[in-house]
């Protein structure tokens, strides 16, 4: 049963508007391309990850993506992927890299090999323990029976070679994503007792997915951006043109004569993502944004006062 559906992480979204409202040749543009890059390749193999987890007894398996939770010593750890079993819990770390990764046991070195050229990465091993011995306290704080924890680092893309030195204990823990769901029939058969009902998973399942705090970052501070850098007005649906003109009641396009009833919609979400600090347990109404924006931020749709619309 899916707890905690996957869902579109906040941070990638902050760093789309970001782009979308940056001059094209902004000296932090390449940098913020990149770290989006990056996390749009994590979220692909969280996605291709459902698949493989569609195979599973719904029963049997509770399944929740990207929980991050907040530990007693006030760290976050996001885990990709928590299954929770009557028997045990099972951490996923899933990692969607392309070329030959090597864990090596001297260094505890995690090496990606691509074209020639070899890149050193966090090592995944080292990653799944400490979320592991958080997650474990985690549970113990919440005066939650404690089952056994196992972990899993699974790779999604199917091309990807994985070589081990034969040193390295916990390679057995690393995974092509498609043995899945052998992996954790061997696993079952580890435990011979269940430590939970199915009402009582659900219930520990639901507690968890009440103290999910989704990462919420403050972009334009992350990238040091100031609010002047940042281009104001309706943005074009078709060629991405900022801003358009207010023509008889519809957005109008000079560059590719597009004319739109409803694209700033789309520009309070930007709005909302760039300035609005939303609270972590949901989404806030846009009219609520919009209220906001009249107040704070009234130049952000309009390069003059003199236009209103209602939302
Ligand atoms: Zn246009």
């Amino acid at each position: 049963m899916i707890i905690k559906p996957l869902e579109k992480p906040l941070t990638i979204k902050k760093l789309e508007a970001l782009l979308r409202r940056i001059d094209k040749n902004h000296p932090k543009r390449p940098q913020i391309e990149q770290d989006l890059a990056k996390r749009l390749a994590g979220y692909k193999g969280e996605q291709s990850m459902e698949y493989h987890l569609s195979f599973l007894d719904e029963r049997k398996f509770y399944i929740l993506h990207a929980l991050r939770l907040q530990s007693s010593s006030n760290y976050y750890f996001q885990m990709d992927v928590l299954l929770l079993t009557s028997k045990y819990f099972l951490i996923i770390e899933i990692k969607n890299i392309i070329g030959q990764v090597t864990f090596e046991n001297h260094f505890a070195q995690f090496i990606r090999t691509l074209n020639g050229i070899e890149e050193g990465f966090y090592n995944p091993l080292d990653q799944v323990k400490k979320q592991k011995l958080r997650l474990d306290s985690f549970i113990e704080s919440q005066k939650i029976k404690r089952p056994p924890i196992k972990s899993l680092v699974c790779f999604t893309n199917p091309q990807t070679i994985i070589r081990s030195d034969s040193r390295v204990k916990a390679s057995q823990y690393v995974m092509h994503a498609h043995n899945l769901f052998s992996k954790l029939e061997q696993l079952n058969q580890q435990f011979d007792s269940s430590n939970f009902t199915e009402k009582e998973l659900l219930k520990i399942s639901r507690k968890l997915l009440k103290q999910h705090c989704e990462e919420n970052v403050n972009i334009l501070e992350r990238y040091d951006i100031n609010r002047n850098e940042i281009l104001k007005g309706v943005q074009c649906p078709g060629c991405s043109n900022i801003p358009l003109n207010r023509q008889s009641g519809s957005w109008f396009c000079e560059k590719c004569n597009l004319k739109s009833k409803n694209a700033h919609i789309a520009t309070l979400e930007d709005y909302r993502l760039l300035w609005y600090q939303h609270h972590p347990s949901g989404n806030k109404r846009i009219s609520r944004v919009s209220n906001e924006f009249n107040h704070v931020e009234n130049d952000f749709l309009f390069r003059t006062n003199t236009l209103r619309i209602k939302v």
